[in-house]
């Protein structure tokens, strides 16, 4: 495993030669004020990549000063055409350095280098569709009695604290700065400090074209950067991405200075296989949905309920399907799953699979790292699929994050459709059938912010994502997120009878 070893480290070293990983404030790189850094690793030999500045409660100070002296100043006086020309222009400088973005989120997190790479062109796609919806984003002309002219505008709250994890790191940024700025905020992002680098890398790439202090990104710990900046009360709007219990701590620390904020939390998303199902696409739907991103994406599908007549067929298709996800060295071509993106993950996840069977689930493949002796630095897991899990285990009702799929069998619709809503989380819900009245049925009575049919969608330009219950509050990727980001103003003016 020397190979990987050494691979890895080239790899770290191409990526980081030329950039200087500092907080970006006020439109330059900067150390954090105590001096101090932090390490981020590359989970698949246990190296430091980079060091990073650990940022506190005086660098968050310093830069909501600099994104609020620029939200009163430069980028308010901008006009929406050309705010929305420069988010273009930022969003085609990230899509020239996509190579250099993609290595440095792949080497952070773990994930295949091509995956990664699409990730990056999925940011610049969001960042550009926020650039471009935003022109045409406004208030409204409202009828009354009276002589009266009534009309809303939508106006930008200020300076807009958002925090982010670690799964997807520059994509989940994309969702949370583009429709912040189209509108005319500006912003301090706090990125996970387990995967800072390419929000640093791509914050530095806005030089010249951004103005100075429209977006600051403030690296450091949860409590020591993300909790001053949720806090600060001239931060006037708040968006998190996270584990339900931090969205818990946000909200409270919101509610002192009545801040509203946009969560995206955790899911434990169902997906029902009926009788009719095609296996193919279920069993294809089922391996994306819970071993894409080893398993470490908030929409998974992690449950799956199947209908006692087709469990059978399905398994065997699935347990197919799971060999075929081919775990390996992220920069290698043709790797689907990398490591879990780090140790305390890794820790996680092994913890919830002893868990299960303890619980009196049976492991019908995986379940431990691969053996492979060339991965054995790294935080790999193989696709692991527990049978005969009741909806009352842990495993059943906990968010893993990891490659770990259980299955749950029912005998009738009231059953599958009781079982799917029996759980504290509603971000997503999956159903596979041929029978589309029955999977309208089915998307209408599972509690839950988006329901795919027959398959386990990526994210598209426009379609809402966020989730019911513990799930969250708000929607992302869409024109709503522009509602959220702006404020109404109601404007009434009396009319006089003109004087001709
Ligand atoms: P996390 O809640 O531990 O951390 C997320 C971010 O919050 C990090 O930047 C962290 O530093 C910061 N943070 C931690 N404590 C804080 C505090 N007290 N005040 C302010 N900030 C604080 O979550 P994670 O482990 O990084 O991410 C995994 C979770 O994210 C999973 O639950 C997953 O489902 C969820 N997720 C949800 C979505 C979605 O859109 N719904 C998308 C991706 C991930």
């Amino acid at each position: 495993h020397g190979e990987i070893r050494q691979r890895h480290r080239r790899a770290i070293d191409e990526a980081t030669a030329e950039i200087t990983f500092g907080a970006w404030i006020d439109g330059e790189t900067r150390s954090a004020s105590t001096g101090e850094t932090f390490r981020t690793t590359d989970p698949v030999i246990d190296e430091t990549i980079a060091e990073v500045p650990r940022c506190t409660s005086e660098d968050i100070e310093t830069a909501v000063d600099a994104a609020q002296s620029s939200f009163k100043g430069e980028w308010s006086d901008l006009g929406v055409t050309e705010r929305s020309a420069l988010l273009n222009e930022w969003a085609d400088e990230l899509s020239a350095h996509r190579d250099t973005l993609g290595l440095l989120e792949s080497l952070d997190t773990g994930k295949p280098l091509e995956y990664a790479k699409e990730e990056i062109d999925g940011a610049v796609a969001f960042l550009s569709y926020y650039a471009d919806i935003a022109r045409s984003h406004g208030g409204k002309q409202i009828p009354v009695d009276g002589d009266s002219l009534v009309y809303t505008q939508r106006e930008p709250y200020g300076v807009c604290g958002q925090i982010t994890p670690w799964n997807f790191p520059l994509y989940l940024l994309s969702w949370k700065v583009g429709p912040a700025l189209a509108t005319g905020n500006t912003v301090v992002i706090k990125p996970a400090e387990l995967t800072p680098l390419t929000a640093l890398y791509a914050a530095q790439l806005s030089e010249g074209i951004l103005p100075d202090g429209v977006l600051n990104v403030v690296p450091g710990y949860g409590e020591e950067a993300g909790a001053p900046l949720t806090e600060h009360e001239d931060v006037r709007k708040l968006a998190f991405t996270g584990e339900d219990l931090t969205g818990e701590t946000i909200m409270k620390a919101a509610a002192a200075n009545i801040t509203p904020v946009t969560l995206e939390l955790g899911g434990k998303s169902p997906m029902i296989v009926f009788p009719d199902a095609d296996v193919e696409t279920a069993a294809e739907a089922a391996a994306d949905g819970i071993f894409y991103n080893t398993g470490q994406a908030c929409d998974a599908a992690s449950r799956i309920l199947l209908h006692e007549d087709i469990k059978e067929e399905f398994t065997e298709a699935f347990l197919d399907h799971a060999a075929d996800y081919t775990v390996g060295d992220p920069l290698e071509e043709g790797t689907m799953m990398g490591p879990l993106a780090h140790q305390g993950q890794y820790e996680k996840v092994t913890d919830y699979i002893e868990l299960g069977t303890e619980e009196g689930a049976t492991v019908l493949t995986g379940g431990s790292a691969p053996d492979d002796p060339d991965l054995e630095d790294g935080w790999f897991i193989e696709p692991t699929i527990f049978d005969d899990v009741s909806n009352d285990m842990r495993i059943a009702q906990e968010e893993i994050f990891g490659p770990v799929e259980c299955l749950l069998t029912f005998s009738d619709y009231d059953e599958a459709i009781e079982m799917a809503n029996d759980i504290e989380y509603g971000l997503a819900g999956y159903v596979i059938t041929e029978n589309a009245s029955l999977a309208h049925q089915a998307a209408s009575d599972i509690e839950a912010g988006l329901i795919a049919v027959n398959k386990y969608p990526g994210d598209d330009l426009g379609v809402p994502f966020g989730g019911y219950k513990r799930s969250g509050i708000g929607r992302e990727c869409a024109e709503e997120t522009l509602d959220h980001y702006t404020q109404t103003k109601t404007v009434n003016m009396r009319l006089d009878e003109p004087e001709l």
